[in-house]
């Protein structure tokens, strides 16, 4: 039933082995130069409960940018065998060093997750996300083979290319970004080919903010089951934290990751069920620890247990980054409250494009919305009555009404990777 038996270890027996790995990840961590100054008179020792983990500064991004390149390693370089680095969703990459042995670690986690929603050794899996840098390509990719499943390394790009693999080679399960999701399976149509006759059974998606609406679009469109899939380079990659079959929140793998949820205000831990910023630990990494990192990412812990037997507490699907937020008249707006909205109307096609702009003395949001080709009529009137129908449900969402352009299928430029679903122009 589970991948491995420490899946549904008893809570106690949990936090006493995650107490154990974080003595042992402070020890090591003080060989990094980084940790060596900041938990200088710090004593593993004196960590008796996982809730000690409060008495230990944060790591920030800007601390990990500022150690570039080799100031958070605790070993000599000659014992690392590979890089990544995030894709900069806001700013500078940052980079991360495993060990072979954190190559291994990670690759369980991976297969771990994949195990959880229904992959199998006999399933198999083409990996649509880019390689390179990102880890959603070697990560997945590792992971994968661990499970034992035979391994399409498709790489981004080129539908036409995709299709065919998927076809010849039975692939059942695809690894790919829910922003292109939408978009691939229109091609998919397009080149003359039924969503629902296709191999596929599963979907890993994630790597980029998605709404439930937006799932839900990917599900009936390919006629498959997509899970949600949470990582971010800093924590390894992919595997930290992923949907089981319940589909009920993703379980955060509490045996490689200390987990909380703070305040963004005040550091401080929110209470049980309420929305703040992930910080989590590593307590297996042992080239690169990193301790009380600050996602940024915006979640809550999923109060009661799975059905599934895990005991591995989930987290809500990522509702934004701290860093997302945007004002506008003095109104909080995040892009997911927007594509909440957006995918939840059945004229709304597959891809939107959020801008701020100043015109004149005023700042304005603009909403480009793709629609589906059947409500793109030459009816002038019922098109605008479709502009302001979606311009009143998102004044509902967000209390602002957004000038709203309607777009052709397709017109709106889509990204390589993670999509773009902001530009701000907007003068300071
Ligand atoms: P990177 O390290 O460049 O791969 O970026 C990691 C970031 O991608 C995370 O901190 C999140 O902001 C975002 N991300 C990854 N997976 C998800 C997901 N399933 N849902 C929402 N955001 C995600
Ligand atoms: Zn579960």
């Amino acid at each position: 039933m589970y991948h491995n038996p420490v899946e549904a270890m008893d809570r106690t027996a949990l936090e006493e082995l995650q107490v154990d790995r974080l003595k042992e990840t402070i020890a090591n961590a003080k060989n990094a130069p980084f940790y060596e100054a900041r938990l200088s008179g710090v004593n593993p020792e004196d960590f008796k409960t996982v809730a000690d983990i409060e008495k230990l500064p944060f790591t920030t991004k800007e601390d990990l940018r500022g150690q570039y390149p080799y100031g958070m390693l605790t070993r000599s370089l000659d014992e690392f065998v590979r890089l990544h680095a995030s894709s900069g969703t806001t700013g500078t990459p940052t980079a991360v060093f495993y060990t072979q042995k954190d190559l291994d670690t990670w690759a369980d986690l991976m297969a771990r997750c994949m195990y959880a929603c229904g992959c199998r050794k006999s399933d198999v899996l083409q990996n649509m996300s880019g390689y390179g840098l990102f880890t959603g390509g070697l990560g997945i990719h590792y992971g994968s083979e661990r499970l034992g499943m035979l391994t399409v390394p498709a790489g981004a790009g080129n539908t036409k290319r995709q299709i065919k693999l998927i076809r010849d080679f039975n692939v059942s399960v695809l690894h790919i970004i829910p922003s292109f999701a939408l978009y691939f399976a229109q091609k998919v149509q397009e080149e003359g080919f039924d969503t629902a006759d296709m191999p596929w059974k599963i979907a890993l998606i994630g790597a980029e903010p998605h709404t439930e609406e937006a799932r839900q679009k990917i599900e009936d469109m390919m006629h498959i089951k997509a899970y949600n899939s949470y990582g971010l380079s800093e924590m390894n990659g992919p595997g930290v934290a992923f949907e089981c079959v319940h589909q009920n929140g993703m379980h955060i793998w509490e045996d490689a990751y200390i987990v909380e949820i703070i305040d963004l205000d005040t550091g401080k831990h929110v209470a049980e069920g309420e929305i703040g910023e992930l910080v989590m630990t590593t307590i297996t990494r042992e080239g690169m620890p990193i301790i009380r990192y600050r996602t940024r990412d915006l979640t809550r812990f999923m109060p009661g247990k799975c059905e599934c037997g895990r005991t591995h507490r989930r987290i809500d699907r990522i509702t934004g980054r701290a860093d997302d937020m945007m004002i506008l008249k003095g109104v909080n707006i995040y892009p997911m409250q927007i594509e909440q909205c957006l995918m939840a109307m059945p004229e709304v096609g597959q891809n939107y494009l959020i801008e701020l702009v100043t015109e004149g003395i005023t700042d304005q949001l603009k909403v480009k919305v793709e629609i589906k080709d059947e409500y793109f009529v030459e009816d002038m009137r019922s098109l605008q009555g479709l502009q302001k129908k979606i311009a009143k449900n998102l004044c509902n969402e967000i209390l602002l009404t957004p000038r709203v352009e309607l777009c052709q299928h397709n017109s709106i430029p889509k990204a390589d990777g993670k999509a773009v679903r902001v530009i701000d122009t907007r003068e300071k």
